[in-house]
């Protein structure tokens, strides 16, 4: 997943700046890998349109989520439409947004799933499953019910960051 805070620095010890459209630069953290990447606003220095240059920059770099303060009309539907989730209304550090939302994600938990064993479990009865199956790691054998709506051969293994494949199983 990666989230992109509006800010006028470059490090997470920054402020959140309000305006989406006129920020310097947007923080980038992904949080599969950890990095975080500052990529300038072309719109900054836009007398007009900055919100959609802003947009249109955010669209091409894949992110998931943008957390700025507010909002300008147009830039709103180009998020919509590339896929973005937008936050907005938040201020402050960024690495207290980074930490707030820390205790949402889950906790790698790599399991050895060898054939076999899986016989052994009462069918249906001890596992959490949902019905459209789950994402499965086939190097580490790492799975997840977590359903973000995604393909899983999007989503990389928390544990080991092999792409991961739908299993019903
Ligand atoms: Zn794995």
């Amino acid at each position: 997943m990666k989230t992109a805070f509006t800010t006028n620095g470059n490090s997470i010890e920054e402020s959140i700046e309000p305006a989406f459209g006129r920020c310097r630069n947007f923080l980038i953290v992904d949080s599969d890998s950890g990095e975080v990447a500052v990529v300038p606003n072309p719109g900054a220095d836009l007398a007009g349109g900055a919100g959609v240059k802003a947009a249109e920059t955010l669209a091409g770099l894949g992110i998931n989520t943008l957390v700025t303060g507010s909002l300008g009309h147009n830039a709103g539907p180009l998020l919509h439409a590339a896929g973005i989730s937008v936050v907005t209304g938040r201020s402050g550090r960024i690495s207290a947004h980074l930490t707030a939302s820390h205790g949402e994600l889950e906790t790698p938990r790599p399991r050895a799933d060898k054939a076999g064993t899986g016989s052994a479990t009462p069918s249906g009865a001890a596992r959490r499953r949902s019905p459209a199956g789950f994402c499965f790691c086939q190097n580490c054998g790492y799975r997840t019910d977590d359903d973000t709506g995604a393909p899983c051969f999007k989503l990389k293994c928390p544990a080991c960051a092999t792409p991961m494949e739908r299993r019903y199983d």
